[in-house]
This record gives C-alpha cells, sequence and structure tokens, in this order.
C-alpha cells in the first residue's frame, strides 16, 4: 500500500490519475485555509467541532473539494468518537486507501477517489454494532452535507 502523506503528487495508490486533480494554487483559492489544511496537508479538525458529527438529516455528503458523492447519511453512525462516523462509503470506488505511519501507528487513510482530497481514517474491529464493523472517522471538513430533496 502506498503511503501518505497527502501531497504525493496526482496518482491514485494504484497508479491512475485523480480524475479531478487540481493545482495546489488552485486548491489553495477554492478551498478556505482549514478546509486547504485537512483535505490537501492531510490535517485532522479537533474532535466533537465539526458541523456534521451529529447531522442524522438524510442526504448525501460529497466531498468538499470536487463534489464528487462519498457516503449516505444511511451508513452513518453514532460512535461517539468526535467525528463523524460511517460504517461503509456510498460506493467501493468512490474512496481510496493509504498506508499511513504518521503517529508511529499504522492507519489507514481515506481518500476521495476523485480529487485525492484527504477524508479521514478508517478502522476496524473496534466492535461498534454496525453491519460491517468498520468505522469510517471523517473530518467534517472534508465533506458537504446534501440533504435529500
Ligand atoms: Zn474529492
Amino acid at each position: 500500500m502506498p503511503t501518505t502523506p497527502a501531497q504525493d503528487g496526482y496518482a491514485r495508490p494504484d497508479g491512475t490519475p485523480y480524475p479531478r486533480a487540481n493545482d495546489e494554487t488552485k486548491w489553495r483559492a477554492q478551498l478556505v485555509p482549514q478546509e486547504y489544511h485537512v483535505l490537501r496537508e492531510a490535517g485532522t479538525e479537533a474532535p466533537f467541532t465539526g458541523e456534521y458529527t451529529d447531522t442524522v438529516t438524510p442526504g448525501v455528503y460529497e466531498c468538499r473539494a470536487c463534489g464528487a458523492e462519498l457516503f449516505r447519511s444511511d451508513a452513518k453512525f453514532a460512535s461517539h468518537c468526535g467525528w463523524p462516523s460511517f460504517y461503509s462509503p456510498l460506493a467501493g470506488d468512490s474512496v481510496v486507501y493509504l498506508e499511513d505511519r504518521s503517529l508511529g501507528r499504522v492507519r489507514t487513510e481515506v481518500r476521495c477517489a476523485s480529487c485525492g482530497g484527504h477524508l479521514g481514517h478508517v478502522f476496524e474491529g473496534e466492535g461498534y454494532p454496525t453491519p460491517t464493523d468498520l468505522r469510517y472517522c471523517i473530518n467534517s471538513i472534508s465533506l458537504r452535507h446534501v440533504p435529500e430533496a
């Protein structure tokens, strides 16, 4: 598995280009600094501060950078970990995974498969009563919630 940090080019872990890749100067112009820090520099928002941590409104969560549909509200669950948590992405190919050793342990980073933006990490085997036993721990600031019409 390729390794993070995020600014390692414009290719997915399998070597194919991100279809919505963008120049870093364009991302800087498009995203506010906090969004840029998380999405493009693999930052993490502080727990319990994100706008979607407790959101239960039905709808889709898009990538805040490129608009790709990433997660659905029906796979969101109350993990009480301080970040929005999903047990699966909207589709298997909507996200890609990278090995992240940045905190001295191995975690699996989750990125948008369309633009390469950092979303968060996925953890497994924590015992949450969900269909997958996976917790996609995602920064609110990487997402944009689109309520169901
Ligand atoms: Zn994206």
